[in-house]
C-alpha cells in the first residue's frame, strides 16, 4: 500500500491543502469522503469556529480528515487544545518551527505532516520527528517559501534527504501533475488551489470567477519583506507594486498590507481591496466542480497518464 495512504488510513494519497478562508466541514468531508484527505485550515479560524467545523466534520464524515495548523497563530494553545478534545487524527503544520508541539501533538496519538519549501528543513522536521513533510514548492498559491525552489527540483531533493514520506505541493492539480511529482520521489500531493474551485469550498464567488479568468503570469509571489506570498495580479498588488516603485520601507509595506486583507478578498469577495491568495495553476483550472470530481478526476487522469508514459519510447 502506498505509504501516505497507510499513514492517514485513506483511500488515495491525495490531500486537500488547508487553506485560508476557503475550507469548512463541508470541503473536508467531502475530500475525506471521496477517499482523499480534508484538511481544516485553521489559521483563518478563531477557537470557536474551529470547535464548530471540528464538530460538523464529525458528524458530515466517518472518515479521517485533519486540521492545518500555521504555527504563527496567535491562539494556537486553544487550537491544539479542540484538535485533542475531539481526537482530531492529523495534524499538519506550517509555518513555524516542528520542534515546537510535534512532540505534542505525537503523545497525544496525532500523526504529523509538516510543511516545508527546502531540504534542509525537511530533515529538521524529520529529526523533529514528524511522520511526513510537504515539500511544497514555487508554483504554490499563499505564504510560500523564500528560497523559490519550484515543485520540479524541491521534490526529488527532498525525496533524496528524507526516508519518511514526502507529499508534493505547489503547481499539482490534476493526475498528469500528480503522476509527475510522484515519479520525482513523493508519495502523495496536496492540492490547495484546485480544491479552491469547487461547490463545497468557502471561498466567495468573486474570487471563483476572478480565479477563472486567470491566465499564465496572473499570479506573483510578493512582499518577500514581510513573508513571501503568491497572490492574483489585482488591484491590492498594483498597490503592492506602485509602494515598491516608491522604496517603501517594511514598515510603510506592513501599513499597506494592514490587518485581514486575505480575509476581505478570499471571504468576502472584495476583489479591490482584497487579497486574492491562489497558486499558479489556477490559469489551468477551467470551471468549478465537486470535490468528489477533482478526486476522481485526477485518479483517472493519473492512471492515464501512466499507461501513456509506458509507451514513452526514445
Ligand atoms: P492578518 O493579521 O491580516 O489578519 C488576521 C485575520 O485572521 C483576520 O481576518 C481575523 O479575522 C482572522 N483570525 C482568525 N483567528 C484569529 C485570531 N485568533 N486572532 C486574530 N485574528 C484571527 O492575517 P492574515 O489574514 O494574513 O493571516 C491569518 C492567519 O493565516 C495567520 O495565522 C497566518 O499565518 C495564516 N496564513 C497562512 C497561510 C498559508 O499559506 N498557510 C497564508 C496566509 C496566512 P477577523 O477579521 O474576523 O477578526
Amino acid at each position: 500500500m502506498n505509504s501516505v495512504s497507510q499513514l492517514f488510513g485513506i483511500k488515495f494519497p491525495i490531500i486537500q491543502g488547508g487553506m485560508i478562508w476557503c475550507t469548512g466541514a463541508n470541503l473536508v468531508s467531502a475530500v475525506s469522503n471521496a477517499g482523499g484527505l480534508g484538511l481544516l485550515g485553521a489559521g483563518s479560524m478563531y477557537p470557536d469556529q474551529l470547535e464548530e467545523e471540528i464538530k460538523n466534520c464529525l458528524k458530515l464524515t466517518d472518515k479521517p480528515f485533519g486540521v492545518n495548523l500555521p504555527l504563527l497563530y496567535p491562539n494556537i494553545e486553544e487550537h491544539l487544545n479542540l484538535i485533542e478534545k475531539y481526537r482530531v487524527p492529523i495534524v499538519f503544520t506550517s509555518a513555524g518551527s516542528p520542534k515546537k508541539y510535534t512532540e505534542r501533538l505525537k503523545a497525544s496519538g496525532i500523526k504529523v505532516a509538516h510543511v516545508v519549501s527546502s531540504s534542509a528543513f525537511a530533515l529538521k522536521s524529520q529529526e523533529a520527528g514528524v511522520d511526513a513533510v510537504v515539500a511544497e514548492g514555487f508554483e504554490a498559491g499563499g505564504h510560500n517559501g523564500r528560497e523559490e525552489t519550484t515543485t520540479l527540483c524541491l521534490i526529488p531533493s527532498v525525496a533524496e534527504t528524507v526516508s519518511i514520506p514526502v507529499i508534493a505541493a505547489g503547481g499539482i492539480s490534476c493526475g498528469k501533475s500528480m503522476l509527475a511529482a510522484m515519479s520525482l520521489g513523493a508519495q502523495g500531493v496536496q492540492m490547495g488551489s484546485r480544491f479552491v474551485m469547487t461547490h463545497e469550498s468557502a471561498a466567495h464567488e468573486n474570487f471563483k470567477n476572478a480565479i477563472l479568468q486567470a491566465k499564465e503570469g496572473d499570479t506573483k509571489l510578493t512582499l518577500h519583506e514581510i513573508t513571501p506570498v503568491r497572490l492574483l495580479n489585482s488591484t491590492f498588488y498594483k498597490a503592492v507594486l506602485h509602494a515598491y516603485d516608491s522604496g517603501a520601507s517594511i514598515d510603510e509595506l506592513k501599513e499597506l498590507l494592514g490587518r485581514g486583507r486575505a480575509k476581505k478578498g478570499m471571504s468576502l469577495g472584495d476583489l479591490e481591496e482584497g487579497e486574492l491568495e491562489i497558486g499558479q495553476v489556477s490559469a489551468r483550472i477551467k470551471g468549478v466542480i465537486s470535490a468528489r470530481e477533482v478526486i476522481e478526476q485526477t485518479i483517472g487522469e493519473f492512471h492515464e497518464a501512466q499507461k501513456r508514459v509506458g509507451n514513452i519510447s526514445f
